[in-house]
């Protein structure tokens, strides 16, 4: 268990590498798109585009 070459964490919806954010499920959201997706309406779009990406990163490998 060494070797990890990150310094922080790949956020789930921007998929760059951030360090400050938080952790939902299995998921890790940075502050940025944390702040987007609370003030994004549920109506917009743009928020089924977030739980799209976080339906990625919850779903089981062997449901790939
Ligand atoms: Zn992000």
């Amino acid at each position: 268990m060494m070797g990890i070459p990150l310094m922080g964490k790949i956020c789930v919806i921007c998929e760059c590498e951030k360090s400050v954010g938080i952790h939902l499920y299995m998921s890790f959201i940075c502050e940025e798109c944390e702040a987007d997706i609370l003030c994004t309406d549920t109506d917009n779009p743009k928020y089924t585009f977030f739980l799209e990406q976080l339906k990625k990163t919850t779903t089981p490998y062997l449901n790939k």
